[in-house]
């Protein structure tokens, strides 16, 4: 079963984006939470949601994933942002809970001059207050570019997160592909070794997700700049090879890549060709 979507506007509902997957020839979707740039929420609509599990049963939509706002940065310098961070996550997964299987994503954040050591220390910080023992809703930890004084860079740097995390049980990870490649990870050349590595660093367990995207930049160039599939320095023979990766066949892959609607309906069926199974 290939799982595989792309990002939509949450703008209409749970619902609307359930119906605007399908249409698409996805079974699966990632969609912020929030105004992606501010914070601001629209009221938890209950019979939406109610509706939109309904449908995802039926027409096998299934392991969606909500992206944090970008603004979202629990190793910020100040105590307001941080508590924004915080404030943010624990609605987030109060609201998610009502989504079986569905699970968030956030960008470990930037340490904003203060050092990756204090970052990580922020980060688990903020995960230790939030994370509780009855929540369903896994969290996962983005693999970073390494923009700037981004964290999350490297596995290592993710794995010290984790390390630090009480309920690490509720922690997973997202492998984005033009993140890692920017970040210096040869998924061009050589994805069997950069998995091994993932394995080793991580254990390829906590993989929960894979952000699909090409990339404007050649490797190791820490810019985070996505490209459409097949169009940048990845190239088609690197996709193929990540989609019919066998430690990757069970996996949701999501599109984050520059498209309308009918360019992601575009890529969704390029890759089902390119899919051996
Ligand atoms: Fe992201
Ligand atoms: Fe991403
Ligand atoms: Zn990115």
């Amino acid at each position: 079963m290939f799982r595989i979507g792309c990002h939509l506007s949450s703008q209409k509902g749970y619902l609307a984006m359930g119906e605007a997957a399908l249409l698409i020839g996805a079974n699966t979707f990632q969609f912020f939470t929030r105004n992606p740039r501010g914070g601001k929420i629209k009221p938890l609509d209950l019979e939406d949601i109610r509706k939109y599990n309904e449908f995802a049963i039926e027409n096998d939509i299934s392991d969606i994933l909500a992206h944090a706002p970008y603004t979202l940065n629990a190793s910020a310098a100040s105590e307001h942002l941080r508590n924004f961070a915080k404030e943010t996550m624990l609605d987030d997964i109060k609201r998610l809970e009502n989504i079986p299987g569905a699970m968030l994503n956030f960008h470990p954040g930037s340490h904003v001059g203060q050092g990756v050591e204090t970052g990580i220390e922020l980060v688990s910080q903020m995960l230790n207050e939030v994370l509780t023992e009855k929540q369903k809703t896994l969290v996962l930890l983005e693999t970073m570019a390494g923009k700037g004084s981004e964290i999350g860079g490297s596995f290592e740097e993710i794995r010290r997160i984790i390390d630090k995390t009480r309920l690490s049980s509720k922690l997973g990870v997202c492998l984005d592909t033009c993140h890692i490649y920017d970040a210096g990870y040869d998924i061009v050349n050589a994805l069997d070794l950069v998995l091994s590595e993932f394995d080793r660093v991580l254990g390829l367990d906590r993989l929960k997700a894979i952000h699909l995207n090409d990339s404007k930049n050649p490797y190791s160039s820490h810019k985070d700049r996505h490209e459409t599939i097949g169009n940048g320095s990845l190239g088609p023979k690197a996709i193929a090879e990540i989609i019919n990766h066998p430690v990757l066949l069970k996996l949701p892959f999501y599109l984050e890549t520059p498209n309308d609607v009918e360019g992601y309906a575009r890529e969704i069926a390029l890759l089902k060709t390119m899919r051996h199974n």
